[in-house]
């Protein structure tokens, strides 16, 4: 795979820099069969810093995970080695089953068919709380 262009796939660029591990991981991007290229601390006139996920093929991705982690990041659509489609990027107000309580008294602790749902409860500080128990979420 060449890694400065890609025919067809996602392009997730302006990742805040250090944070690319962290999408890696909630976009499960480990279980897909296709080249995945994570490029980190690429500098960048904008950011100082940034990192880049670059992804080998056209895969639905979860925006809401992107918004969670990062919503300064772009994700770009690349159709036969043009940008075809930028997705916008928000923050979510509901985030469902991407990542799981960590209070141990918390009723999805015990039932494992509850889903796992966190409520944006501060826009301007990315605070997700449990819509439970209230616990803080922590990217
Ligand atoms: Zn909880």
């Amino acid at each position: 795979m060449n890694v400065d262009s890609i025919t067809n796939g996602v392009v997730i660029d302006h990742i805040t820099a250090g944070k690319s591990m962290r999408l890696y991981e909630l976009l499960k991007l480990g279980e897909l069969d296709c080249p995945v290229a994570m490029i980190k601390n690429v500098t960048s006139r904008r950011m100082g810093k940034k990192d880049i996920i670059k992804i080998d093929a056209e895969i639905d991705i979860d925006l809401d995970v992107i918004g969670y982690v990062d919503p300064e990041a772009t994700v770009n659509i690349i159709r036969g080695g043009k940008l075809a489609e930028k997705k916008s990027i928000e923050m979510p107000e509901y985030l469902t089953n991407v990542i799981k309580c960590k209070n141990p008294r918390c009723i999805t602790s015990n039932e494992q068919e509850l889903k796992h749902v966190f409520r944006l409860t501060d826009r301007e500080n990315k605070v997700y709380r449990c819509i439970y128990c209230e616990t803080k979420a922590s990217v």
